[in-house]
Order: structure tokens, then sequence, then C-alpha cells
């Protein structure tokens, strides 16, 4: 298929094809953090965030949360339906952690009585700011919109927190974003990685996450290679059972 590249972000380039609806994600082992002022990179990131992302886009699909994803085309690239993306970054918490504990003053770990949904404004100039429905409505985003994203959020959460947990990991938080098919519907897009995701081991608490790298903690690579070991092995051998 010959290749277009469309876009290219911090941690993956967007290809075009020759079909105009479908698009190539091909993710790099490069990442950035606090708005791209701290850069780094570390062996088989790429293929963790495409390989990941595959296996729970398909997971979720077969629990009733439709996406973007077609298939997984080689170890770091996923070809996807082409979206015009919804300028909103939806974040679903379990626990206490990163920004909300700053908010709110709680102590990173505290469970929280129910997820907590936050929608922020799709900007780096801005810093992804958290906005309200007044807001997004003065910058055209429509509170159907909003409601869907809501939704989704909630629903993402409802599925893949057993499904971490049954992996010995806590869900702490996550972030999706979605968009519009040609069609007009919407759906979940993006990635759903330890880019975009924190993953706390259930027993040690340790972090399998890209917070090791925003935090210098270091051992990324170790953690993203037993995130993507948890996410695989698990759900190929369920797929035999
Ligand atoms: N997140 C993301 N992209 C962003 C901001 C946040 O994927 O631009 C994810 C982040 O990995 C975490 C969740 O959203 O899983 C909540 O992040 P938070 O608001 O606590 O931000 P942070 O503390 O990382 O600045």
């Amino acid at each position: 298929m010959p290749e277009d590249l469309i876009y290219e972000g911090k941690a993956k380039k967007v290809f075009a094809t020759d079909d105009p609806e479908i698009l190539l994600h091909r993710y790099k082992d490069d990442a950035t953090a606090f708005n791209a002022q701290k850069r780094g990179s570390w062996k088989d990131k790429g293929k963790t965030n495409a390989t990941m992302s595959a296996a729970i886009f398909t997971y979720l699909e077969a629990h009733g949360v439709p996406s973007h994803f077609i298939e997984q085309v080689d170890e770091t690239t996923i070809k996807t339906k082409r979206l015009t993306m919804l300028p909103v970054e939806t974040v679903v918490r379990n626990v206490a952690a990163g920004s909300l504990s700053r908010l709110l003053g709680f102590e990173e770990g505290r469970k929280l009585s129910s997820p907590i949904v936050e929608l922020c404004y799709k900007n780096d100039e801005l810093g992804d700011p958290m906005l309200n429905w007044y807001h997004f409505r003065e910058l055209g985003v429509s509170d159907e919109d909003l409601k869907f994203c809501e939704e989704l959020g909630l629903k993402v959460n409802q599925v893949l927190a057993p499904f971490f947990d049954e992996r010995g990991v806590t869900l702490v938080d996550f972030k999706i974003e979605a968009g519009r098919d040609t069609g007009g519907t919407l759906m979940l897009a993006d990635e759903i990685s330890p880019d975009t995701c924190r993953f706390w081991d259930k027993v040690s608490g340790e972090r399998l996450d890209k917070d090791r790298f925003r935090r210098d903690m270091g051992g990324m690579e170790e953690a993203y290679a037993e995130m993507l070991r948890r996410v695989t092995e698990i759900t190929q051998r369920g797929a035999v059972d």
C-alpha cells in the first residue's frame, strides 16, 4: 500500500493510503512529556503501543465499543478508519493520581468512590486545559458530542477496569479520544497504551506506564514489555479457552 505521511506527532506518524477512508498509524519509540519539554526514547515502545492498542480495541469491539481500529499491519503499525477528530480528550479516573491529586489535594492512590470523568480541550498551546460545557459550547463543541465522550469514557472504563484487574493491574486512569467517520458516526479513536493510561501493579503498586519516564524513575523498557506481556499473553490464552 503506498504511504503518504500526513502527520507526524510526538510518538507516532500517520500515513494516508490509496483508500481515502483508511489511515496507517505507526508508533515511534520516542516519548515526550510536559508538553514536549522533556524528551526520551526506549526500545520497543512503538511495538507495545501499537500491539496493546490493537489487542484492546479488539477486546472493546467484542464488548460493544466500536473504534477506528481495523487491523494491525506490522509490529508498530495499525490500520484505522479515517475520522474527523473531536478536539476533546476524555480522562476517566478510578484512583487519584497526577493532576487530580493536585486539583483536589488527594494523596496519590486514594480510591475514588466512583469514576470521575474530565473533559479537556485538545490544544497543545493551552496545555490541554480541563473545560466545562459552557467553554466547549463557545468553542463549537456540541453538548451531544460531550455527552458521547462522557458515556464512551465510562463504558470503556467499565470494560477495561476488570480486564486489567484480571491481569494483576489497577487501571488508575486513562485518556481517550473520539472522532466521526464519513457517515457521521462518532467512535473511539487514537490509542490505549501505557502512554495514555496509568497502570499500577495490584500487589506491589509498581508503576507500569509513562509515569516512569515523566518522573525519572527509569525501567520504562521493562515496564512497557511487562504490560504488553500481561495484555497479549492472557488475551491469547483467553481466545483459545
Ligand atoms: N494523559 C494523556 N495525554 C495527555 C494528558 C494525560 O494520555 O495529554 C493521560 C495520562 O497518561 C493519565 C491520564 O491521562 O493516564 C490523566 O493524566 P493527568 O491529568 O493526571 O495528567 P498528568 O499528571 O500526566 O499531567
